[in-house]
């Protein structure tokens, strides 16, 4: 938090100093601060769970738990009685079978992408996007496109246990208002690249956007407004430096994609003789506001670089496997203090924005990869998608804890008489090896219910199924 507790990005919203204006905050730092002669406090909801996964440290899980949200923010989180005895709300979603955890972090995706789910499969990176993506892209994306992709990603999002994403794609103020009206949280990365992209005609133009779309979202409580620049082979070294010292200027987030594949290391060794890590260093992307996506063909020297730069990396697994680019040094960065975060990618090259499958994959992959099953145990896998993603993308002191003073962006999945779920020895165990993303029934963001039960209540299913469905036969019909 900033000295005007409104986080690093200069959000809009409830400020912690408002809550402790109401005394609320008084109660301290989660369980043990709930006090029994402060009985009958005002809430606007409890929400419970058999088991709360807070995800703080020392203290990850509370049997029969609850959390107390006013105003949008957590305001007491512990064992269920003492919050109950404490708090008056005016509604308590039942936690019975139920695991109660922060909401899922998805760094890294290009949302509106799920109009090309499948579109192009069994490829390796520059082939899939040099003759695929990119022409298909200028071939079909527009503005209708991305309203309708980004709202069945933020509908998959939902019911799949996801309340944050970074997003990096064109028309970015779709995206923005598809997120408004959804009720999800985002950081929103105007795409911006040296050739000419949908909406844009190439570099100046499209640096123009998102510095336009930025002084526009800057303020909003649930929106992010940020730089994306595509990659350092699809932007120039000088270009990269102008990002760097706007996004410095503007005080936003930038993400990129870094390091991804091996022929991305040889092409930009043999251009500048740097590494690509080394290349952002140079022209001053690397600092706390930087999300990398991918890091994969990083030496130990780029990883001490990101380290001492606070850089937050985002893992994607299946993306990575699937595109062959290699698997990403994720516990040498661990070692070395790096928040990792973790992400789908978009829905082209994974292909669906299921966090659960990161989750275990990240989980596994490294294991085998380095033939120690001691690497990546549950709990680190799980911080990736919460804690840890949270302050990869700089939102560490806002959201992935659930702990008073936090945003009350969570989820609950049922874990009652599924069969896949039971015995029950370890819930972080079952969170990372065995739950699926079908379990979540519950979704809260800033303290609002978006899913209850299993129903989405800020998207219309229909009209988004119609809407694909229009999208999809245009574009087949275009293919040979
Ligand atoms: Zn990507």
């Amino acid at each position: 938090m900033n000295e005007n507790g409104l986080g690093r990005y200069n959000r809009g919203g409830t400020s912690l100093l408002m809550l402790m204006v109401a005394g609320l905050l008084t109660l301290g730092p989660i369980c043990a601060s709930v006090s029994e002669d402060l009985s009958n406090i005002n809430a606007d909801v409890i929400v419970e769970g058999d088991w709360l996964v807070t995800m703080q440290p020392g203290q990850a899980v509370i049997g029969d738990g609850a959390v107390a949200v006013k105003n949008g923010l957590i305001v007491a989180a512990g064992p269920r009685q003492r919050i109950a005895t404490a708090f008056r709300a005016r509604r308590t979603i039942d936690g019975e079978g139920r695991v109660l955890l922060p909401g899922l972090v998805n760094a890294h995706t290009h949302a509106a992408m799920t109009l090309f789910r499948g579109f192009s499969d069994d490829k390796a990176l520059m082939d899939w996007l040099e003759n695929y993506i990119f022409p298909a892209e200028s071939a079909f994306v527009n503005d209708e496109f991305v309203r309708v992709g980004t709202t069945l990603a933020c509908w998959e999002m939902i019911r799949s246990g996801t309340t944050t994403f970074v997003d990096m794609y064109f028309y970015p103020d779709v995206i923005a208002e598809i997120v408004d009206q959804c009720g999800l949280r985002a950081v929103i990365a105007p795409a911006i690249m040296d050739h000419p992209f949908p909406g844009s005609n190439g570099w100046q133009e499209s640096f123009d956007i998102a510095v336009d779309f930025i002084k526009r979202w800057q303020g909003h409580e649930r929106i992010v407004p940020a730089f994306g620049p595509h990659a350092p082979y699809t932007v120039s070294a000088e270009h990269l430096r102008e990002v760097a010292v706007k996004a410095r200027e503007l005080h936003v987030p930038v993400t990129i994609h870094l390091a991804e594949t091996k022929d991305e290391f040889a092409k930009i060794q043999s251009k500048y003789k740097l590494t690509p890590v080394q290349l952002l260093d140079e022209q001053g992307l690397l600092g706390p506001n930087l999300i990398a996506a991918h890091v994969i063909w990083a030496d130990p020297a780029d990883i001490a670089l990101l380290a001492a730069r606070e850089v937050g990396v985002i893992h994607n697994p299946t993306s990575n496997l699937k595109l062959a680019s290699g698997i990403a040094p994720v516990p040498a960065m661990l070692d070395a203090g790096i928040a990792v975060g973790l992400g789908t990618d978009g829905a082209a090259s994974n292909n669906d924005l299921d966090l659960w499958e990161e989750i275990r994959l990240a989980a596994l992959i490294h294991k085998a990869h380095n033939s120690d099953p001691k690497v990546i145990p549950a709990l680190s896998a799980l911080r990736m998608a919460t804690s840890s993603g949270a302050k990869a993308i700089g939102l560490g002191d806002e959201i992935g804890v659930l702990s008073v003073g936090r945003k009350a962006d969570m989820i609950q999945l049922s874990l009652k008489n599924r069969p896949h779920a039971i015995p029950i020895f370890n819930i972080i165990s079952h969170l990372v090896y065995s739950a699926k993303s079908s379990d979540v029934v519950t979704v809260m963001v800033d303290g609002k219910v978006l899913m209850e039960n299993g129903q989405i209540a800020t998207i219309d299913e229909a009209m988004t199924l119609e809407n694909v469905r229009t999208i999809n036969h245009a574009i087949t019909k275009t293919l040979p």
